[in-house]
């Protein structure tokens, strides 16, 4: 999948609808049975009322029964892995589909799994919510001594060694809040099976390792719901009495349950012919509500360029005769790569010039080509178990930024990766959630789908692409389709084939999986004039985290550069290594090491963790000087801007000191010229212009503080801005002229810098509030050029008291009031904008009629923006941010408590701040812990305050 990006919530995730329903009683007594339901059986007998309950009554769920003792949510353990009792061998199943429910009839054919140690006379599915209707092997109806019904499932008893089970269950798709398993959508059935929603459509052995073929018939009523969609390639359809109408698929790729898709609605389709590098023909085609049919083709470019890209990359070919893309509006997750049918949140497809920003058309490239490349790294090849999530996140993350850096600005792209790494991953790390890349334990795997496992997955991936080189990697690659095709497999297995492809030895590389927290690395360094040498040393340390401690030495790679007075990489000679284009990359191993470099002519600036090699943080004595000195010259453009943030963040917390002390706020010249000769310089790529120009987030700032001071940080920033603008303003103003495009917009890599940098220029004009600015801002959003223009004018207007406020937004709400996507940035603007009275607007828009609770997307545009991208406000001392979080928290959680433990992750670092704010949050969270949590909000809440 692709979750939704922290912050403002931007990648895969599954999402559910609200309903007035009312919830099942005490959730958090629902017992997963995640490994140990193999093995753990309540005492004999305890249940049999329940399943007789069930049996008398059809239409009596099971969760009343399962729901009866109140017990802490359990956390499943890795150490507990079983391989499963049984292996299913096929499945078919049938979809009735009503207004006021659906029939699910399954039938398996199963066999004992010969790698299961024990007896296997019994068999335990997984099943949640089902209204059972019967039960049968070998087509004999089960009678109640046949089976027991557990919490979390069903324990089939007394089982022959292979055996055909076949079950009927009642659900209710039209209820499905959670938007997990079956669900109906504004007028469609839509899935989302993972990680565990398949449990909540049949009975089923619903774990990654279980892989069989699947065939699906679905049945519904034609008019209303004319397309009928499954995975695999499409079988039999036609009439049936009444209306009604069927359709058949068949995936002959063996599969996990996760990766069951279905769709039904009345749905339009664009379609294109694609062929394979072999000659394969395929049918590409992608389904939207009708009224979006003309916003469809930049996904579909997208996805041919993604298919052609893993051809000549990977060489990895498509597999089946279709390709199926549908768009739906409500999701939870930014998309899902379901085998031959991936479904996507309608954000991630639906895009035109007027409509969507540049950030919206890389966004789809990037997640189309995710879901796309999840067909090998994910399908074909799957998870053992939940706690392997990175093995195909990571791994397919690092396949799509390879891509996107591709078809854009490499070097760009890159300092995106990084930028919400260290602003997201980094403060994860050092929280109470942070985990391993691959964990060790969970209450709730959906509180797993983190930039940890996804972004830290794959900088762990990227690593040992650096460390064995393209040639060796792509052997690795090669290896682990050729001996993994066809299985479900761990982290382990991916690091035992780039060991056998490049015969090194990779033990210490694996701990980047083990432990969680960020390496640190502190360097010094010592230069001899009269010998001509110089010493660098690095120690290494990985801070302690919640239930980890003392780590041992990594294996990281760590690539320098040296740069001479005038700016020039200098000729690096250490034996054993050999320097490529001014570069070296050297291997850390031990806890501390030194490299003597030879015949160094004169005292180098160091150029360190060039291109960002290792996801970690180095610690070194910089001057001002050679920040300066990086910043100008550096070969490497990933650091030179990383000198050039270091620089800033530095100014920035000087300032904040100067801010509590109640002393002015000046900014050095030095760091004004710098800036001057970045705006001025029109001979450099225009994106890395303005990743220069962007100050460095208050979230990664605050990780520099002992104690995050918000409202030091808040003046620290806005006195940078407008100090730069004060002294440039001339050749700001110019420079935004000269880089204004004539002509149709266009989405390439060079107009999407230049557009980036030119809003970045407005944004420091903006803060002068001048009636100058002021009207270049009022000026660019009245142009209406672009809607990446458009927004980047109006979130500046919705800043403050611009006189034209209020116009812009009445315009804008009147002009988009009916587009979803649209109205989500109208939301998000408001709710991050930096006025005393946002908390109370935000509420006001809570009451809009384009708000609702029950779409993620909106919880995200307008909750989501506010507690997470608007500190300053968020985080006011009185608390009101927190309360109005814990508000919408309770408020959501009975209705989708995935969403809702998102959203309270806001807080988790609260043990940052001063004791007032802390006493505040905690005070929220203990609110939130009173309530009858969800498994997903109270995992969030409880692990926030049990670590010191
Ligand atoms: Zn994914």
């Amino acid at each position: 999948m692709v979750a939704t990006a922290p912050g403002d919530g931007q990648r895969e995730n599954p999402d559910r609808k609200m309903t007035d329903r009312p919830r099942p009683p005490l959730r958090r007594t629902r017992i997963d049975h995640g490994f140990a339901g193999e093995k753990a059986a309540p005492p004999a007998g305890q249940n049999v009322s329940c399943a007789n309950d069930v049996l008398n009554s059809p239409g009596n769920p099971v969760t009343q029964c399962t729901d009866m003792k109140e017990a802490a949510p359990r956390t499943i353990r890795l150490s507990d892995y079983q391989p499963p009792s049984h292996l299913v061998q096929k499945v078919r199943l049938t979809f009735d589909l009503r207004e006021d429910g659906a029939r699910v009839s399954s039938w398996l054919q199963v066999r004992k799994n010969p790698a299961f140690a024990g007896e296997a006379d019994q068999w335990f599915l997984y099943g949640e919510e089902l209204d059972l209707q019967w039960l049968a092997v070998d087509g004999r109806r089960l009678q109640a001594s046949d089976y027991r019904l557990e919490e979390g499932g069903l324990r089939l008893l007394d089982l022959p060694q292979t055996f055909e089970f076949s079950s009927e269950v009642l659900i209710a798709p039209h209820e499905n809040t959670a938007l997990e398993g079956l669900y109906r959508s504004g007028g469609m059935f839509c899935t989302q099976c993972e990680a565990e929603g398949f449990r909540k459509i049949t009975w089923y052995p619903d774990r990654p390792d279980v892989m069989a073929p699947f065939e699906v018939r679905i049945e519904a009523e034609q008019a209303r719901y004319p397309v009928l969609l499954s995975n695999g390639n499409p079988g039999a359809s036609g009439d049936l009495p009444q209306g009604r109408h069927f359709a058949e698929w068949h995936d002959p790729f063996p599969k996990p349950s996760y990766l069951f898709a279905l769709v039904a609605g009345d749905l339009r389709f664009i379609e294109r012919d694609y062929s394979t590098a072999s000659g394969r023909p395929v049918r590409l085609r992608i389904y939207v509500e009708p009224e979006n049919i003309d916003r469809c083709d930049y996904a579909m470019d997208s996805l041919v360029r993604a298919m052609r890209w893993d051809e000549e990359k990977y060489g990895r070919e498509y597999d089946l005769d279709v390709f199926n893309i549908v768009a739906v509006n409500d999701f939870n997750m930014g998309a899902m790569e379901n085998k031959g049918l991936n479904v996507f949140n309608s954000k991630f497809i639906l895009a035109s010039a007027a409509t969507a920003t540049d950030h919206d058309f890389q966004g789809i490239e990037g997640v189309v080509a995710h879901e796309y490349f999840h067909n090998w790294t994910g399908n074909r090849i799957t998870c053992r178990d939940w706690f392997q999530l990175s093995l195909k996140e990571g791994l397919t993350v690092y396949r799509d930024q390879e891509f996107s850096a591709d078809m854009g600005s490499r070097g760009v792209k890159r300092i995106d990766d990084v930028r919400l790494l260290r602003a997201h991953q980094f403060a994860e790390d050092a929280g109470p959630m942070a985990h391993p890349v691959r964990p060790d334990s969970y209450i709730e795997i959906n509180n797993f789908y983190t930039v940890t496992v996804y972004e830290k997955g794959a900088e762990v991936v990227r690593m040992q692409a650096r460390l064995l080189g393209p040639e060796a990697f792509r052997r690795g690659m090669d290896l682990y389709f050729e001996r993994h095709d066809g299985q479900a497999v761990t982290t382990e297995d991916f690091v035992a084939c780039m060991q056998a492809a490049s015969g090194r030895d990779l033990s210490r590389f694996r701990h980047w999986y083990d432990y969680a927290g960020t390496p640190q690395l502190q360097v010094s360094d010592a230069y001899d004039g009269d010998r001509r040498e110089y010493r660098l040393s690095v120690r290494q340390a990985v801070p302690d985290t919640p239930g980890q401690s003392d780590k041992p030495a990594y294996l990281i790679p760590f690539a320098l550069g040296l740069l001479d007075s005038r700016g020039a990489d200098m000729d690096l000679k250490l034996p054993g290594i050999e320097a490529r284009e001014g570069s070296l990359m050297l291997e850390l191993r031990a806890t501390e090491q030194t490299f003597l470099f030879e015949g160094v002519a004169e005292k180098p600036v160091p150029s360190l963790l060039r291109g960002f090699s290792a996801p970690v943080k180095v610690d070194y004595a910089w001057s001002d000087e050679q920040l300066l000195h990086l910043m100008a010259f550096d070969s490497d453009g990933f650091n030179r801007w990383d000198a050039g943030q270091t620089l800033l963040q530095r100014v920035i917390l000087r300032l904040v000191d100067a801010f509590r002390a109640g002393s002015g706020l000046s900014v050095p010249h030095s760091l004004i010229d710098a800036i001057r000769t970045i705006v001025c310089d029109r001979d450099g790529e225009s994106a890395l212009a303005a990743e220069l120009l962007t100050l460095p987030g208050m979230g990664y700032l605050g990780d520099f503080m002992p104690v995050v001071d918000i409202e030091g940080l808040h003046a620290a920033r806005e006195a940078v801005r407008h100090a730069v603008a004060d002294a440039l303003k001339a050749d700001l103003v110019q420079r935004y002229g000269e880089l204004q495009d004539e002509g149709p917009y266009q989405v390439d890599a060079e107009h999407i810098g230049r557009r980036r940098l030119r809003n970045t220029l407005l944004a420091y004009l903006a803060s002068l509030a001048d009636s100058e600015t002021d009207q270049l801002v009022a000026g660019q959003y009245a142009a209406g050029h672009n809607m990446t223009d458009v927004m980047a004018a109006l979130s500046l207007l919705a800043e403050g008291e611009h006189p034209q406020r209020a116009q812009a937004l009445a315009g804008f709400e009147a002009r988009w009031g009916r587009d979803a996507l649209v109205m989500d940035k109208w939301f998000g603007v408001q709710a991050s904008a930096n006025r005393a009275s946002v908390l109370h607007e935000v509420h006001a828009l809570m009451q809009h009629p384009a708000f609702s609770l029950k779409n993620p997307n909106k919880v995200r545009a307008l909750i989501g923006a506010f507690v997470n991208a608007n500190p300053l406000h968020f985080h006011a001392a009185d608390g009101s941010g927190y309360r109005f979080l814990a508000d919408q928290v309770l408020a959501l959680d009975p209705v989708n408590p995935q969403i809702a433990a998102r959203l309270l992750r806001a807080m988790a670092r609260w043990r940052r701040f001063d004791e007032g704010r802390q006493g505040l949050m905690r005070e929220q969270f203990e609110r939130v812990l009173q309530s009858e949590a969800s498994k997903d909000v109270y995992e969030v809440a409880a692990k926030s305050l049990e670590t010191a």
